[in-house]
């Protein structure tokens, strides 16, 4: 992207939530945007900042005392406080990208009565492609910023974050039986929110597969490190999917034809 300075200023203030499942990207996607200037806003991140700049509400110390329990906030307490962090100064005048969150269908009807977006991007892949990448690309993040990559996104210098030079760790729950267990629970609770969302007309979707009959610029896969990489499954499916730094093109060019 040359124009990165244009796409920035026509980006500010945006307000997009990330819509997919869970190792299609959400993570790495909201770094992209962060890097156009955009606030990072996940429920964790409005829940800890409620809690450290508010101490003493009753919210705060209902929502401390879940956590530190290790449960689940209630959703009478994460979508007022996320409600309320999409509020700050700073979400407002730079806009935010909001990721992983609504979850459910109830967080969602009480989050989209008062909060507008611009902008639903549904990164979409078929499931099978998702456990496949997740699984045998060895999907990985760093320690320190949870920047994420995989043998088919490998780190320039291996264990070692090309962001911020934090150590590369394993994600321990990646296995293809959780993978299964956690897309079904995207596919009943949180895709079956979907429709709700694009019947408001503010969802579009970012293929992370290449089409077969897709051409692919040759000036730009040049700058690319990985390229595409092909993925087949073991009913012998086969697709291209891009990988970091082509979602991060693909991304960037897509929101300047929106927002241009
Ligand atoms: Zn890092």
């Amino acid at each position: 992207m040359d124009d990165l300075e244009k796409l920035k200023a026509a980006v500010r203030g945006k307000r997009i939530h990330l819509f997919g499942p869970p190792g299609c990207g959400k993570g790495n996607r909201s770094k992209d945007l962060q890097a156009l200037g955009l606030i990072h806003v996940a429920s964790g991140i409005a829940l800890r900042a409620k809690v450290r700049d508010d101490p003493d509400s009753e919210l705060s110390k209902t929502a401390r005392d879940v956590m530190e329990r290790g449960g689940l906030v209630p959703d009478a307490i994460v979508v007022p406080v996320v409600m309320a962090h999409l509020e700050r100064p700073e979400c407002r005048e730079r806009g935010f990208v909001l990721d992983g969150f609504p979850r459910t269908k109830a967080q969602a009807d009480l989050l989209f009565s008062k909060a507008d977006l611009d902008l639903v991007l549904h990164l979409e892949v078929p499931r099978k492609f998702l456990v496949y990448g997740v699984v045998e690309g060895a999907r990985r993040a760093c320690a320190a910023c949870a920047a994420g990559y995989s043998d088919f996104d490998p780190p320039r210098v291996e264990g070692l974050c090309d962001r911020c030079g934090g150590e590369i760790v394993s994600r321990a729950d990646d296995n293809a039986e959780t993978i299964d267990r956690r897309l079904d629970g995207y596919d009943a609770e949180t895709k079956a929110f979907l429709p709700d969302l694009e019947a408001r007309g503010i969802v579009e979707v970012l293929p992370i597969t290449v089409g077969d009959d897709e051409e692919i610029d040759e000036g730009y896969l040049k700058k690319l490190r990985g390229e595409v990489y092909w993925v087949e499954t073991d009913d012998g499916t086969k697709a291209r999917m891009l990988n970091l730094d082509g979602m991060r093109e693909r991304l960037y060019r897509f929101l300047a034809e929106k927002f241009a």
